[in-house]
Parts: C-alpha cells; structure tokens; sequence
C-alpha cells in the first residue's frame, strides 16, 4: 500500500509561508484508483508531486508497504509536453531511451500503445501536426511505455474538449480494467472522478485537507452509459454537495 501519514506541506514564499496541506492522511491499495478532487489551490497537485518524490514533505510520512517497495511510477500532466522535435513514436520512447539502448520489443510495445490510443499511423508524425486530444493521448503512452505499477496523473483531460475528454477516459478505464494498475488521479471533473474511480477524495482549500472520502460501488467494468445511471447520478450529487459545504465553512471562517 502506499500510506500517507499525516502529510503537511508548507511552502516558504518571499510573501510568506503558504500551507499548502494540512494532516493529509489517506492509504492507496497496490491496483487501486483513486480520485482527488477539490477547489483549485487546495493542494491536489502538490500532494502528488510528494507522492512522486518531486517535492518534499514538510511534515508526516509517505510510505509503501513491501508489496509496492520497488513499483515504478509513471506520470501524466495538464500539458502533453511532447518534445516537438521528436516524432510521436521517438516520444512514447523517450523514458526508454533515458535508461540507455531502446530494445526493439519496446519500440514494438510502444506501436502497440499508440494504436490502443487510436493513433496507429501516426507513429512518424510530430506533435504539431496533432490535435491536443491526440497530443494528450500520446503522453498517456509515454507514460505506460516502462509498464509502471503506478499512475501518477495531474488532470490530465484539464485541457481536452468534452468529447475527446470521454473517449480519453474511456481509453484510460480500459487501460486500468487489463492492467490493475494503482492509479491517483487528479480532476476537477466530478464525473470523470466517478466513472473512473473505487475511492473519491474531496479535498477542501486553505489549508489543505481532506474532508471526505467516498467508495464508489458501482460494478464494473463501467460503460459510459452508466454516467445515466440512478446511483451515478446520486454519489456525484453527494460529492458536488461535500465540495459546496466545504466552500460555505472556508467562506464562513475567511469573512468571520
Ligand atoms: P491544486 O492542485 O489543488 O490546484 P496546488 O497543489 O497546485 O493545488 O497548490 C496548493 C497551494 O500551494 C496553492 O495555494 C498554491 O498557490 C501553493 N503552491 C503550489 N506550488 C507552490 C510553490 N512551488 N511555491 C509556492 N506556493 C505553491
């Protein structure tokens, strides 16, 4: 598992020091996925960027338990960030190409990964001659090419219209439902967090924290369709509710 235990963070700024996260303390089963979601500035990224070890902790511990000891960790962000002098298929292999000589399995392996991603044929493209959605779809590829045991993804579809947005998780479930990967996503999108997701966290702004978590029972695999669904429908209404109270009490203690 991985455990984190009390998690504060504060960082020290020329106008202060700003608590970013506040006695954030959550475990993530290995093949889990989990949702954080919260108003912006509440601390979502960062409590990812320390869960990857790209920043430090001020305070508490981030732990794994044996079994995930030596998992891998791959990273999604906003922005594609491909490198636009590389062609799509040199990019997905650019984690490979990091750790020395690229062997032909995973040059194959990184084909295999585009055409999942709906992008066979586009393998000697540049990124400018993609779509954003398609750019995105690439570095989700990118990210699966070393075959990490984690998934680490900072809104991922942030910047994705809703359609590509759809077909975006659609892939991502799919991807999940054969591998069983641990996966932490962050989104501002309620819906997103619950087709995709077994646990929701809410998180609430300044400081930090987690206000509440909730289990999402809906059976798998999930189709679209049950976005439709009575209980769907429910638990989203349930979290956008914790998200506004969360709001109103911040509001409260700000104006009192
Ligand atoms: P979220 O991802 O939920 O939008 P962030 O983790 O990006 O939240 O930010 C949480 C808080 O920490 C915000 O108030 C933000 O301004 C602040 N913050 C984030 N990164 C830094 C940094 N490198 N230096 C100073 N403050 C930061």
């Amino acid at each position: 598992m991985i455990e984190i235990s009390a998690v504060s963070k504060t960082y020290n700024t020329r106008s202060g020091d700003v608590v970013a996260l506040d006695d954030v303390s959550m475990t993530v089963r290995p093949g889990e996925f989990v949702s954080l979601v919260g108003p912006s500035g509440c601390g979502k990224s960062t409590l990812l960027r320390m869960i990857s070890g790209l920043e430090g902790i001020t305070s508490g511990r981030i732990e794994r338990t044996e079994e995930m000891v030596n998992s891998t960790i791959g990273m999604v962000f906003q922005s594609a960030a491909l490198m636009p002098w590389r062609r799509l298929l040199d990019n997905v292999l650019l984690p490979v190409q990091l750790k020395g000589r690229i062997p032909e399995s995973k040059r194959e392996h990184a084909r295999e990964l585009l055409t999942i991603a709906g992008l066979a044929g586009f393998e000697n493209k540049y990124p400018f001659e993609l779509s954003g959605g398609m750019q995105q779809r690439v570095s989700i590829c990118r990210a699966l090419i070393n075959d990490p045991d984690i998934l680490l993804m900072d809104e991922p579809f942030g910047a994705l219209d809703a359609l590509t947005r759809d077909d975006m998780s659609a892939l991502l479930l799919s991807i999940w439902e054969k591998s069983h990967k641990t996966v932490i996503f962050v989104t501002h999108s309620i819906e997103e967090a619950v087709l995709l997701s077994d646990t929701v966290y809410v998180m609430s702004a300044r400081p930090g924290r987690i206000s509440r978590r909730f289990d999402v029972d809906i059976p798998r695999p999930r189709l679209a369709d049950v976005k439709y669904s009575q209980e769907f429908a429910e638990l989203a209404h349930r979290i956008r509710d914790q998200i506004t109270q969360d709001g109103d009490v911040a509001a409260a203690r700000h104006s009192g």
